[in-house]
């Protein structure tokens, strides 16, 4: 048998964070018809967040969340956990979709990502928080030089990076396609652990807040009810409140706009086994510092260390989107996709030849065609979104639920009058261009990566169009 089948064989297929030793017990669903100021559909990080925010912007707010499994079983529990401050997915991106508000956005994201901290610190929950910064590695001499010329303009820029040459990054953590780094360590930016931090802001909102969670429950319809209130027909009963918070990201929703800004991507993870001192010294990660890399590829991985020294890795070749936007949970164990993982985790640490792996899982990122969040409002300010967040997410959350709630009425500033909350995101193309589509730029961005990052025809044509993934 293959060393990459192999090291797979033992992987139980759930997500790393869902252990089941830490797991909280699953909230009662709804059985009854309930009313309340507030309804939040779904229990990610934006449900949970928006909760957070309406109570410390309304103290007595009577808030109830709905799950239609449990909190955490989203992408927020299953992600990987990389905390970064920009709200729009990047520099590049911000300056492309919304220009002339980079600044603004950025003293935005900043302020969020310090609240975003505090509101652990106060309540003391455990998220497993390490500012660790961002490191981001080029796999071939052509990108390293392209890399380098960033390196310069962010130097010139005056921003906090360090680069490290082929030799230096081989010792902060060594693999032999590493030919130079960036290490963007200003900020608050890091890793987590997103399960622990879903299930401290639900406990934090339940036990001290008052905050009604109802897990297990679905939500079939929401619709107006007269002239100032809202209906939501659920599984298991009837919710009528004065005002909806939608945060359902990349699962498929009842509301028109909201499902076409979004197209769910799915994204694959495995994890290690710890490793133990002997392997850490093979690979050197950890001994200097405890990076969370990237590679500076379009079809990029991501990895980092845990607490206790395992690796998580995703991303890379195995992303997928399935035709007529497939959410079907048959999509979540493809074992044709950990394969692809595991074999492209040997590329990059072939000195990690005994290594095992523990976990395999799947996720759903939901994707918008501006590549950051979209927020919305319906029903004269009776129902709002943040959806779309793009794989950039466990930031930029809390910052979209407070847009929500803002645009709900919620203590609103001059926030929901910038362009990145009026300008209307694009809608996906029908089927069947919208897989062709992805299908085209997938490959395109696959061509682009052996060619040293060179972006093709159609690349340019997308890039014309605004539409070109650059982060
Ligand atoms: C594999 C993977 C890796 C990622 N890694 C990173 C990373 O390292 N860093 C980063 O910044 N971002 C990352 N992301 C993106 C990030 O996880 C998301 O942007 C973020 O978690 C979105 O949070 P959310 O609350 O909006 O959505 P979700 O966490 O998906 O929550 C939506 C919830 O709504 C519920 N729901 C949907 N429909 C209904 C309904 N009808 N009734 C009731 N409930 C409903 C769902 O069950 C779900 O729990 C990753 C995503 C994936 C999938």
């Amino acid at each position: 048998m293959q060393k990459h089948l192999i090291a797979l064989k033992d992987a139980i297929p759930r997500p790393l964070w869902h252990d089941p030793e830490i797991m909280p017990e699953q909230l009662p669903p709804l059985e009854s018809c309930e009313t309340c100021e507030l309804l939040i559909v779904g229990g990610g990080f934006t449900g949970l967040w928006a909760a957070m925010q309406a109570k410390e912007r309304k103290p007595d707010i009577d808030i109830i969340i709905i799950e239609q499994t449990f909190v955490g079983d989203g992408a927020s529990g299953r992600c990987g956990g990389f905390l970064n401050t920009s709200v729009a997915h990047g520099e590049t991106n911000m300056e492309a979709q919304f220009p002339g508000e980079a600044e603004q956005l950025h003293e935005l994201g900043t302020q969020n990502m310090k609240e975003f901290i505090e509101t652990l610190e106060r309540y003391n929950i455990d998220a497993r928080y390490e500012q660790t910064g961002e490191t981001e590695v080029a796999l071939d001499p052509e990108s390293a030089l392209r890399q380098y010329d960033n390196y310069l303009s962010l130097k010139e820029e005056g921003e906090d990076v360090v680069w490290f040459d082929k030799d230096a990054i081989r010792e902060q953590v060594n693999s032999p396609t590493f030919y130079s780094a960036i290490w963007y360590r200003d900020g608050q930016d890091g890793v987590i652990d997103p399960a622990r931090l879903c299930w401290g802001l639900k406990d934090v909102l339940v036990n001290q807040l008052g905050v009604r969670i109802y897990e297990g429950t679905k939500l079939i319809k929401v619709k107006p009810l007269g002239t100032d209130r809202m209906r939501a027909s659920c599984e298991g009963g009837v919710i009528n409140s004065d005002k909806v918070l939608m945060a359902t990201n990349a699962f498929t929703s009842s509301i028109g706009k909201i499902r076409r800004s979004v197209l769910p991507v799915w994204d694959y993870q495995i994890s290690t086994e710890p490793l133990t001192d002997e392997q850490l010294d093979k690979i050197g990660w950890g001994k200097v510092s405890r990076h969370a890399l990237g590679d500076f590829t379009n079809m990029f991985h991501y990895f980092r260390l845990t607490k206790d020294n395992r690796i998580t890795w995703g991303g890379g070749g195995a992303v997928r989107y399935y035709f007529n936007n497939g959410i079907d949970m048959k999509y979540m164990n493809a074992e044709k996709r950990y394969e692809q993982l595991a074999k492209e985790f040997f590329q990059m640490f072939p000195q990690l030849d005994d290594i095992k792996f523990s976990n395999k899982w799947g996720g759903i990122i939901a994707s918008s065609t501006r590549f950051c969040m979209v927020p919305g409002v319906a029903f004269d300010g009776r129902m709002a979104w943040s959806v779309g967040y793009t794989g950039h997410g466990v930031g930029a959350t809390r910052f979209g639920a407070r847009i929500g709630l803002e645009l709900l009425g919620y203590d609103p500033t001059d926030v929901i009058n910038m362009q990145f909350v009026t300008k209307k995101s694009l809608p996906w193309a029908p089927e069947p261009f919208r897989w062709l589509g992805v299908r085209l730029t997938q490959m395109a961005l696959v061509r682009a990566d052996k060619n040293g990052g060179k972006r093709g025809l159609w690349l340019q044509f997308l890039d014309k169009l605004g539409l070109g993934f650059t982060c």
